[in-house]
């Protein structure tokens, strides 16, 4: 093993680990102290305290004292509000350190907020003041959150959660998480009901404190079973589901990425971990995985399949993209084609996604933001070892996956409704949408029915947050033919209200085994939000065409 290369992966997306340096034993961010960051989500249901995170890492090397966290918050011209948290006279020890602080929110009105952390304590004797974290070189600024006005933009019976986000169980030489109970605690503050933990096959079969070293025993992964089902006895009405993200080979045998939910047992993969300089070989191929995926009763989605890494991921972790021949794979229930940006990454996946279904693969989509914390803004290693930065890319709930789940959430409606498609992908408004065929059946998202009369009964919501309602696109894709748009309403001319739109566009012809689908996009200023949902198949003559793939 050579520690020189190993070199963390480029697409990194987690806190920045500063203590790792390399055999060159230099390091230009690494301080003597252990990483302390404070973070909160980036914006507050209504009616929710506003926590704020406080973490303190590798206190096992560099211990300290932590004597008071005061936290300010302030908002419009002069309002503002102090708190002092006082800590344990106990010196702080541990690997991983954190605390919800909970501030209250009832006497600051709805709108932005700026927070500022401020962790008073003694290192060696001296006393340290540090606001908001204590990376060199970064700005330190404020952290910005919004009290909402109203809910998430939803309807009854479903519940946003994001599928994709990596906690403190994701730790090596570059990043590392937050703890999955103080991402459940996040996440509901900001309005969501679910979130799935996916942490990397290639972290979670490392030795606890050594990210180069393989434990045959799955410590980690242990551990992060047991906190799971701990959190969910815990908590009430919302749900950490148990997932992981798997490294494996595509069919070109490079790394590609694949989202398993619901698998009790660990899937190995550590073909880009850049553990093991020029050991890239994939563990199971992307077909090895799917089955036994598929066996343990779970189900799979590509994670960020169309987002391409860099020329160094390619060279140095042997990673690759997928090909149709990944994506027809048996056993794929769809594609995570929306992952925290709306960039190349979500044109390509949706073009990719669309070509798929036009050739009779009933594939879903789901949308996340693949944070590592993160709930705020985003801090990781630029150049390792040199720089950091900070951006709002890929901060955890900012895109979203909507799932039906009628009788409320539990592990077994999410799963179902992720492996049924019965999901829709925000990052602002909702929208949904059924069918009903000339003898009055109806079929909602991810199902299909016969017809050949079809009416569309669409719906969509935003609220002020998330901009007015502009324009409202079905889709209507042929099997072995075309996708056209064939509905393209816009406000002012098709409908009237910003907020909530409901209306049937009566008698579509179908005469092609075809899928509709349904885009929204609202709009405030110069900024616009969209929601894409699963589709809906029709078949217009039954009993000659099955419901299945279409063989052509
Ligand atoms: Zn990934
Ligand atoms: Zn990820």
């Amino acid at each position: 093993m050579d520690a020189i290369f190993s070199l963390p992966p480029a697409l990194m997306i987690l806190y920045a680990e500063i203590h790792y340096t390399f055999r060159l034993g230099f390091s230009l961010v690494r301080t003597d102290f252990p990483e302390i960051i404070a973070d909160l989500p980036w914006r507050i249901e209504p009616g929710q305290k506003i926590p704020i995170l406080c973490l303190i890492k590798d206190a096992d090397q560099y211990p300290i004292f932590l004597d008071e966290i005061v936290v300010t918050a302030q908002w419009g011209g002069k309002g503002s509000l102090s708190r002092s948290f006082p800590l344990d006279p106990e010196p702080i020890k541990a690997h991983f350190w954190h605390r919800i602080l909970e501030f209250p929110h009832e006497e600051i009105p709805p709108g932005p907020v700026r927070i500022d952390v401020l962790f008073l304590g003694r290192r060696r004797g001296r006393t340290f003041r540090f606001y908001n974290d204590n990376y060199r070189r970064l700005s330190h600024a404020s952290l910005q959150t919004m009290l909402a006005c109203d809910p998430l933009p939803n309807m009854s019976d479903w519940h946003p959660g994001d599928p994709h986000i990596h906690s403190s169980f994701t730790e090596d030489q570059a990043e590392f998480g937050a703890p999955p109970e103080a991402t459940g605690q996040m996440a509901r503050a900001m309005g969501l009901s679910w979130t799935a933990i996916t942490d990397h096959s290639y972290d979670l079969d490392d030795q606890p404190r050594n990210p180069l070293a393989h434990d045959p025993e799955l410590k980690k992964w242990r551990e992060l079973v047991r906190r799971i089902s701990n959190l969910n006895q815990r908590e009430k009405d919302f749900v950490t589901l148990l997932g992981e993200e798997v490294s494996c080979g595509n069919a070109r045998n490079r790394n590609v990425h694949l989202l398993a939910y619901g698998v009790p047992n660990f899937i190995p993969g550590s073909g880009d971990s850049a553990e093991h300089w020029l050991r890239t070989e994939p563990t199971l191929n992307l077909r090895e995985a799917l089955e036994i995926i598929g066996r343990a009763g779970g189900l799979a989605y590509a994670a960020h399949p169309e987002e391409f890494g860099s020329i160094l991921e390619k060279i140095l972790l042997r990673r690759g993209p997928w090909s149709m021949k990944d994506y027809t794979l048996p056993g794929l229930s769809g594609l995570q084609i929306w992952n925290g940006t709306r960039d190349h990454g979500l044109a390509r996946g949706l073009a990719r996604w669309i070509q798929l279904l036009l050739r009779g693969k009933r594939l879903f989509i789901i949308g996340g933001n693949d944070a590592h914390g993160n709930f705020n803004r985003f801090r990781q290693l630029r150049l390792p070892f040199i720089a950091l930065r900070e951006s709002g890319k890929q901060v955890f709930g900012r895109v979203r996956t909507h799932l039906y789940c009628p009788g409320g959430v539990s592990h077994e409606a999410l799963l179902l409704a992720l492996r049924k498609g019965q999901a829709i992908t925000t990052d602002g408004p909702f929208a949904t949408f059924q069918v009903q065929n000339e003898r009055g059946q109806r079929a909602f998202l991810g199902q299909s029915i016969s017809g050949q009369e079809i009416t569309v009964e669409i719906l969509a919501k935003t609220s002020r947050e998330f901009g007015a309602l502009e324009r409202i696109d079905l889709y209507c894709g042929e099997i072995g033919g075309r996708e056209k748009r064939i509905r393209n309403l816009r406000r002012g001319r098709d409908f009237q209200d910003q907020t909530k739109v409901n209306l049937k566009e009566r008698y579509i012809t179908i005469r092609r085994s075809s899928y509709f689908r349904l885009e929204v996009e609202t709009a405030a200023g110069e900024r616009t939000w969209r929601a894409f949902t699963n589709p809906i198949w029709i078949n217009p003559a039954p009993g000659i065409e099955k419901d299945d793939e279409y063989q052509g």
